[in-house]
């Protein structure tokens, strides 16, 4: 019932963004098994595994040593297996950029099994004769990155063209022709070699090229032997021998049916298809990892002094001091709730706008607190705060010039005036109007050397604002005169 119950407060906190997460962390697992499933690092998958087993548990019982450890291994291990595995990270991100092609046109699946056929029946031919063959059918990974030389050929696959490509007393028989859907794009081509040769006995050039194109891609390559007179099947990094000619026209068909789909089935059809298992273990442990790490169960709380902002106060009133002008808020939520929120941006909002004619004090609700979902108010304190608000009257007053230093010595000031000389402004009925000035930006006599017209600011004091429509400019006119040369001036 318990477990019930903490299972339930799980579920129920689980917001849209955590599925996102789960989401990108599953697809990322998923990519990597499915990765390691068709690669010779296979071992390095079962060793990451391993170690992230024990880091969970060493978390989990407190291991305080192990889990710091750990942390910098994984930490560092990631930038050794970018090194390391940087031949299959560009196959992947290249295959991502793949799965975009979806304007590709692909020759119909009929057509394309009588390509399997026609290749199949050659192969077996050219096994017969023990000439050597080494063909490939590109998958959907793009082939140029592995392929070295060659001569490029534009023609639909045929025993004869294929006979002759291999024809030993032919000039291109050497290397391998390549096959995209049903024709032949190249021939004479070098393949990379593989470095896996040790479980298969004694094999040649010709079947080492074929393995290491087959663990560099999702290429299918066929070897005819000429030593032997066999034939096999380099594929996703295995090689096999094929007893006969049917068996090899089935792999082919299987191969042309699996990556060029006809026109009902679209990749992502068939990638929606294949790996369940993967897609379950991915999904599975983005969840638990999510529980591990995500989230938390551990609620703490942290109080925040923020500012109030005063919403909607009706034209023609003002609030008066003493103004409040801060809160403290109390939210509560996991930790990591707490580590990605934006401090600066929280502020409790006070909607002014029917009230304030009649209510004094004003209770601080939390829904007035912009905090984010997961985060939710636990308190704010004051809970009520005092606003005096007043309806503002309109007042005129002279508007005086703020001067600053003095002029020049050589110069006098004949007349310094302000345009508007007065001005109505609104302000709180409680303020007494003997005790406001309202005065320009400063000038600074010290810069003018001549009659100058200045265009400045008036600058209101606090509870004092301009109605609607006035302008706070105003203009300053300062005329001056050179004085007369002073007596004692000696040349
Ligand atoms: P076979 O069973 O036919 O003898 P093998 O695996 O023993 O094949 P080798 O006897 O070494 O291989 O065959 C050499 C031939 O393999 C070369 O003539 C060449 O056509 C081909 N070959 C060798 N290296 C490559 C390569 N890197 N890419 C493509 N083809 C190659
Ligand atoms: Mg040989």
């Amino acid at each position: 019932m318990d477990l019930f119950n903490s299972t339930l407060t799980v579920i129920k906190s689980i917001r849209i963004p955590d599925i996102l997460d789960v989401t990108i962390i599953a697809l990322m697992i998923f990519a990597a098994l499915t990765w390691f499933k068709t690669r010779a690092s296979r071992f390095v998958l079962i060793g990451i595994t391993l170690l992230g087993g024990v880091y969970l548990a060493a978390r989990f019982f407190e291991l305080y040593l192990t889990t710091i450890v750990l942390q910098s291994f994984f930490a560092i291990s990631i930038f050794v297996l970018v090194v390391i595995f940087q031949e299959d990270l560009r196959g992947f991100f290249e295959r991502l950029a793949v799965l975009g092609n979806i304007g590709k046109k692909f020759p119909s699946l009929s057509g394309l099994k009588s390509t399997a056929e026609i290749i199949a029946q050659t192969s077996a031919n050219l096994a017969k004769k023990r000439t050597g063959a080494l063909i490939v059918l590109q998958g959907i990974d793009p082939l140029e990155r592995h392929i070295n030389g060659g001569t490029n050929l534009d023609g639909v696959v045929s025993e004869s063209l294929l006979e002759s490509l291999f024809d030993p007393h032919s000039m291109g028989h050497d290397g391998a022709v390549i096959i995209d859907g049903n024709r032949v794009t190249k021939f004479g081509c070098h393949l990379p070699l593989s470095i896996n040769t040790s479980k298969y006995a004694n094999i040649g050039l010709r079947h080492t090229a074929a393995l290491g194109l087959a663990e560099r891609s999702d290429a299918i390559c066929i070897v005819v032997s000429e030593e032997r007179g066999t034939i096999s099947l380099a594929y996703l990094g295995n090689l096999n021998v094929v007893q006969n000619a049917a068996a090899l026209h089935e792999a082919l068909e299987q191969f042309y049916t699996r990556n060029i789909p006809g026109e009902k089935s679209h990749p992502a059809f068939n990638w929606l298809k294949e790996n369940t298992m993967e897609k379950i273990i991915a999904v599975v442990m983005a969840c638990l990892l999510w529980v591990a790490f995500g989230y938390q169960k551990e609620i703490v709380r942290r109080d925040f002094v923020i500012p109030i902002e005063y919403k909607n106060v009706p034209k023609n009133w003002q609030i008066d001091e003493p103004q409040v002008t801060e809160a403290k808020v109390i939210l509560q939520g996991p930790d990591q709730a707490f580590r990605l929120l934006d401090e600066r941006s929280l502020k409790v909002s006070l909607d002014l706008s029917a009230d304030i004619e009649k209510k004094r004090e004003f209770t601080l609700k939390k829904d007035m607190v912009n905090a984010p979902s997961n985060l939710p108010v636990a308190d704010i304190i004051p809970a009520r705060i005092h606003v005096y608000a007043s309806k503002s009257i309109t007042w005129t007053f002279p508007v005086n010039i703020n001067t600053q230093n003095s002029l020049a010595e050589h110069l006098s000031l004949q007349k310094i005036s302000v345009t508007p000389s007065k001005i109505r402004v609104l302000m709180g009925s409680r303020i007494n109007p003997e005790q406001i000035r309202i005065e320009t930006e400063p000038v600074d006599l010290q810069k003018i050397f001549f009659t100058t017209t200045l265009d400045t600011k008036i600058v209101l004091p606090a509870g004092v604002s301009f109605p609607d429509g006035t302008s706070s400019s105003a203009s300053v006119i300062i005329k001056v005169k050179k004085k007369a040369s002073p007596p004692s001036g000696v040349r």
